[in-house]
């Protein structure tokens, strides 16, 4: 059976096919630019890579050529055998505990709670209805990248604000990066053989995030009300004095708006080293002797350490430490540094193990006290997977 895993940005649309159960990817791509000058799409089949300039005035037009692919491609023959589309939607409130087929009624609530993440949930429902629109016969499901957090306890979510805030304005921690932290979580659980092992899932890549996991369940993350939360980031900043907002706007005539735009897209590690938000040339410029690149990792990791005790104690121990995403995944003198920071605890690296890329792997060393993983993450196939659980009901 043949299931889309889509993810619609504003100006962009990520897809993946795959054939389940199998969970074997037919074809990938993405299209970027959608309803700006210069768009473009890519599409990835058969281990090749092939990329074309083409202008898409809306997100209905690009979904329109991913169907003209699949069918230059032979993925498929006929539109029929799509049997399932299942979107990536950021937030999904505290409504939202698992995935849910997009009837009329969740996509009006859906609208309704968008002004909790306005950046992201208008397009992930434009995606929907564009699919809904050229594959009318395919079951549309929505996943939710808060989904997963919402197992945790009212003493981790709430922020210790007037509590009516909460109940009239939804005002807590939703935590986001769900479908990642839950394929860390089942990916371990599987590996260690133990579904009730405590997991720290450290997904740092241009976005960030810690969980704790228990019994398959987040019991805490790093992320809050919005993705601006938590660890410190490519461009965003993560947790700061929030007066620090009337303070800096007093002090530069900015507005609000310009702050908060400040503070996700002008901070971090961009903010800190004056460099850049990508790590690859934060490490070159530090290895050049750049203080404030140094600085700018040096608080980075900082963090994350912090993160990991706190999680080590909350969960009353850890079974595995897992590193996955951009940096997680590729950076060994980013786990290095981190890992190393832990020996107070009983953990160490084993800097051979630790030499690697993009792969599974255990990098802890034999006595390390808690043991420790790359292992790459996978989204998309959380998506595949729920959204054919529906077709198989
Ligand atoms: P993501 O948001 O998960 O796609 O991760 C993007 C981040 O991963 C960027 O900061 C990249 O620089 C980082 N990344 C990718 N490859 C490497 C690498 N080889 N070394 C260090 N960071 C990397």
């Amino acid at each position: 059976m043949k299931i889309l895993s889509v993810n619609a940005g504003s100006s962009s649309l990520k897809f993946q096919m795959y054939e389940m159960p199998e969970e074997k990817v037919l074809i990938s791509g993405t299209f970027e630019r959608i309803g700006i000058d210069g768009g473009m799409y890519t599409i990835k089949y058969n281990g090749e890579k092939k990329k074309t300039e083409r202008e898409f005035s809306t997100h209905s037009e690009a979904v329109q050529v991913l169907i003209e692919e699949l069918l230059n491609y032979k993925v498929i023959e006929s539109l029929d055998e799509i049997k399932g589309v299942g979107h990536r939607i950021v937030h999904g409130g505290e409504h939202y505990t698992h995935s849910v087929v997009a009837t009329e009624e969740v996509i009006n609530d859906l609208t309704d709670i968008s002004e909790l993440a306005p950046l992201h949930n208008p397009a992930n429902l434009t995606g929907i209805k564009a699919f809904q629109e050229k594959i009318p016969d395919a079951l549309e499901v929505c996943c939710f990248d808060t989904a997963f957090h919402q197992t945790m306890n009212k003493k981790e979510f709430l922020y210790p604000v007037p509590y009516e805030w909460y109940e009239k304005y939804g005002v807590r921690k939703y935590g986001f990066h769900g479908m990642s932290h839950n394929y860390i979580a089942l990916r371990t659980a599987e590996i260690l053989n133990n579904p009730s092992a405590r997991i720290i899932s450290c997904h740092i890549g241009n976005g960030g995030s810690l969980c704790a996991i228990k019994d398959g369940k987040s019991i805490d993350t790093s992320m809050g009300f919005t993705p601006n939360a938590g660890l410190m980031m490519g461009s965003r900043s993560g947790d700061i004095d929030a007066t620090l907002i009337p303070y800096i706007m007093g002090k530069t005539g900015e507005t609000l708006e310009e702050v908060i735009n400040d503070l996700n897209k002008k901070s971090g590690y961009l903010g800190v080293s004056g460099v850049s938000s990508d790590s690859r040339d934060i490490e070159e410029a530090a290895a050049a002797g750049n203080e404030r690149a140094i600085l700018s990792q040096e608080m980075y990791v900082e963090k994350i350490v912090n993160y990991i005790a706190e999680y080590y104690l909350e969960l009353g121990g850890a079974d595995a430490i897992v590193f996955t995403a951009g940096v997680g995944e590729n950076s060994k003198d980013t786990r290095k540094a981190i890992v190393d920071k832990l020996a107070p605890l009983g953990i160490k690296i084993d800097e051979e193990k630790n030499n690697i890329r993009g792969e599974e792997a255990l990098i802890s060393t034999e006595d390390s006290s808690v043991k420790v993983y790359v292992i790459p993450t996978d989204e998309e196939v959380m998506i595949a997977r729920d959204t054919y659980k529906f077709i198989n009901e």
